[in-house]
């Protein structure tokens, strides 16, 4: 596997790749990586024409909120490195931030994911997505993929990069993978480690909270009192819930009577904020 951390690097590997006749297809992380982002791993292999796979680890300081979230974010390369390694991919990019994100007054403009930030995560992370989309728009320009892979645990940050690259015109083919999951139900998080015991135990409820309601609107369960019950059991159960809701798939907008669209979740256990979502089917 080859290692890049520069500019100069990457924009080799990938003159290589189109020699070669490669596709390339990229997914872009901020590392300590788990069972979900190899799932990313081995749906890229699987891409049309067994593409050359780059792997980004950046953690995105534009996109966080929080600057104590920030400083302790888990930075773990060696190991993402040995387990890249091991699952074969082809590079991993290892950018700086002084390359990615210099300092403001030499780097003024942002990409602004507009109406699809205005609820959930956006609504509740203040310019998170603006940091998201300008760093993965550089990362695509950077790379070059064909293809690049993204997880539907983060389902709004999905949605917003497929409608980014169709408003944009950009080149690339968005393919979505589903949440990988402990056995418990929870979805694997790099921040899941900083849950204490008792919350570890607690924690799974989200899953089994969506994955009941979703049933219940599927049976055809009235619309706000399902989401209602559904808040309660998680409050009751210790979590301050940021927002609970039913939205439509494509826009992200909330929904106000039971129909087919996708169950949104974040919740905050102690000082851990946990995220997941379910699809509700009504044909
Ligand atoms: P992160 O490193 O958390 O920024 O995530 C990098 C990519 O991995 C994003 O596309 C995430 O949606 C995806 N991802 C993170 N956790 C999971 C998971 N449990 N299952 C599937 N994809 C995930």
């Amino acid at each position: 596997m080859e290692i890049i951390r520069t500019l100069h690097e990457l924009s080799n590997w990938r003159r290589a790749q189109a020699e070669a006749g490669r596709r390339v297809a990229f997914v872009p992380t901020m590392g300590n990586l788990h069972n979900g982002h190899l799932n990313l791993v081995r749906a890229a292999q699987k891409q049309e024409g067994q593409p050359a796979v780059v792997v980004s680890i950046f953690v995105n300081p534009m996109q966080f909120n929080d600057v104590n979230d920030l400083a302790r974010y888990p930075r773990t390369e060696a190991e993402d490195i040995a387990q890249l390694t091991r699952h074969q991919v082809d590079a991993v990019f290892l950018p700086s931030e002084a390359d990615l994100t210099p300092a403001t007054d030499s780097f003024t403009i942002r990409v602004d994911p507009g109406e699809l930030a205005a609820h959930w995560e956006g609504a509740t992370r203040p310019g998170h997505f603006i940091g998201m989309a300008t760093i993965v728009t550089k990362l695509f320009h950077l790379v070059q993929p064909n293809v690049a892979v993204f997880g539907e645990k983060d389902f709004q940050q999905l949605q917003i990069v497929r409608r980014m690259v169709r408003d944009l015109n950009m080149p690339i083919e968005i393919i979505g993978v589903p949440t990988a999951r402990a056995d418990d139900g929870l979805a694997l998080s790099s921040r899941n480690r900083f849950l204490n015991e008792e919350e570890r135990l607690v924690a799974p409820l989200l899953h089994a909270t969506l994955t009941d309601t979703a049933q219940q609107l599927q049976q055809g369960a009235l619309l706000n009192d399902t989401l209602e019950t559904a808040r309660t059991r998680l409050v009751d159960a210790g979590f301050v819930v940021d927002y609970f809701a039913l939205c439509r798939t494509d826009t992200l907008d909330p929904l106000y009577r039971t129909e087919r669209g996708i169950l949104l979740a974040a919740a905050r256990l102690g000082a851990i904020r946990l995220l997941d979502n379910q699809h509700v089917v009504i044909d």
